[in-house]
């Protein structure tokens, strides 16, 4: 066949089983991504109704450092993946014992710990926020005396959607509570910046990189409330930032898929504020502007499959349905051009992410 799919590779996907460590939400879409092409999934999550058990071939309930589980997930897998940062290391290097592990361990390492993290985009010199590790208030004074009159601190580890961050200054510092001895942390300066963008990027096997164009990221309180694709960058921004999702894909011989954040400043400058080596909340949109989702891309990467070009066919703003909004989206009827995307977590929440609607034009 001229597309590439013989008779014998649509069999062998049939048999194929991609694993994934994490039941969230993107280890669901992940999973219907591989779903849609004719591979099951495994998935391993400690809660027994995480949502990715919904599309699951086979649940594996398990905590990530259990070994005997691990393995046994492992040896029932072709491929395994991950949908989180925060996944013991340990966890990561039993599996590849058994079986072949995307993106690979060394961007996990650095992307789940925040100061390995700065060091190594600084290293690719690639400008971050100044930042340092602190162990004590006096270290964050001498930083704001030294660099910013405000900055925010953020522990090393576990943090997402703006958990573990404070915005101090000389003047709030006395009266912050701090736990130097629970957590390590990073301060870092605060940056003015004109938008936030996103940049993902494919690296396939044979080092082909394939990159989608950047969307642009509304936060509020270090939530993800809104991406608006395409951003509304000039094209040395747009080019600008596509190069440095691909070196820093290149730099950490990663195959799959990264996310890099980044924040454009006042003087048009791109700042690095994160990455994260799996599908990304920033990158939802994908699922109904293109030809192949981030999700898809993903598992094509791991599978060999062919991914061409990017094909882009709406523009689109993806809004996340956290908590507070959740009964608004889930018991209307959606308007012709939303898109709407339920997960099917066990509790609602304020600020928890239940779910996203795309709305495309
Ligand atoms: P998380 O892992 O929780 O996503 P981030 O470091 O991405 O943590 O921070 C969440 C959001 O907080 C960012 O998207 C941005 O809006 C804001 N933020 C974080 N660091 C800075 C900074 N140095 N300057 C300005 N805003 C920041
Ligand atoms: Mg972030």
């Amino acid at each position: 066949m001229s597309n590439g799919y013989t008779k014998s590779t649509l069999k062998e996907m049939a048999n194929k089983k991609l694993g994934i460590l994490g039941g969230g939400q993107l280890g669901k879409m992940i999973g219907m991504a591989a779903t849609k092409l004719g591979i099951k999934v495994n998935i391993l999550d400690p809660e027994k109704d995480a949502p990715a058990f919904q599309i699951a071939n086979k649940s594996f309930v398990s905590s990530y450092i259990d070994k005997k589980k691990i393995e046994k997930f492992a040896r029932h897998c072709d491929a395994v993946t991950y949908e989180f940062e925060s996944i013991p290391l340990e966890c990561l290097r039993h599996i590849s014992n058994f079986t072949k592990l995307y993106p690979g361990i060394t961007p996990l390492r650095i992307s789940q710990n925040r100061l390995l993290e700065k060091q190594f985009i600084n290293s690719q010199k690639i400008k971050v926020a100044d930042f340092s590790e602190v162990k004590s208030k006096k270290d964050i004074k001498n930083f704001l005396i030294r660099s910013s009159n405000v900055g925010i601190l953020k522990t090393t580890t576990q943090g997402y959607d703006g958990k573990g961050q404070k915005k101090i200054n000389l003047k709030n510092l006395k009266n912050i509570n701090i736990d130097f001895k629970k957590n390590n942390y990073i301060f870092e300066k605060m940056i003015n910046f004109k938008k936030e963008i996103s940049v993902i990027v494919v690296r396939k096997k044979n080092g082909d990189l394939i990159c989608y164009r950047p969307a642009e990221n509304k936060h509020e309180g270090g939530i993800l409330r809104e991406t608006n694709y395409p951003a509304l960058v000039s094209d040395k921004i747009e080019n600008q930032a596509k190069k440095i999702a691909k070196r820093i894909a290149n730099s950490l011989n990663l195959i799959g898929i990264i996310a890099v954040e980044m924040f454009v400043t006042l003087d048009d400058n791109i700042v690095v504020n994160e990455i994260a080596p799996r599908p990304h909340n920033s990158g939802h949109w994908t699922m109904d502007v293109c030809n192949i989702s981030q999700f898809e891309a993903l598992v094509r990467t791991i599978f060999d499959l062919p991914i061409k070009s990017l094909e882009y066919y709406h523009k689109c703003k993806m809004i996340n349905i956290l908590g507070e909004n959740y009964n608004q989206y889930f018991y209307s009827f959606p308007k012709k051009n939303h898109r709407i995307y339920i997960y099917g977590k066990n509790k609602i929440k304020a600020k928890r992410k239940m779910g996203h609607v795309n709305v495309i034009y």
